[in-house]
């Protein structure tokens, strides 16, 4: 009998990021201070996500496929939610 338990590759605990994983993108050039949300900005677009049915794993935007610990840092980013998006502060 084929089993019926089946998960998304990318959402098994072997394809989770890390910490770490996450440390070292915010490090890169991408995310110079100058292209970030101020750190309130940042924080409300989690609490948004936390909040969201298309969250999951408490890292990854179902809807987009973004880690969004970290690009909800970013200025240039939106919500990709219908109908313009959770986040008060879009780009
Ligand atoms: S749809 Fe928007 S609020 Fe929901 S998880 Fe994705 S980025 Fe966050």
């Amino acid at each position: 009998m084929q089993s019926t338990n089946r998960t998304c590759r990318g959402c098994s605990e072997e394809f989770a990021v890390s910490e770490k994983q996450m440390e070292r993108l915010l490090a890169s050039a991408a995310f110079a201070p100058e292209l970030r949300v101020d750190v309130e900005a940042y924080e409300a677009r989690l609490q948004a996500c936390k909040a969201c049915p298309k969250f999951q794993g408490g890292t990854t935007c179902m809807l987009c496929g973004c880690l969004v610990p970290v690009i909800a840092h970013l200025k240039s980013k939106n919500c990709p939610y219908p109908g313009g998006g959770r986040w008060a502060v879009q780009a």
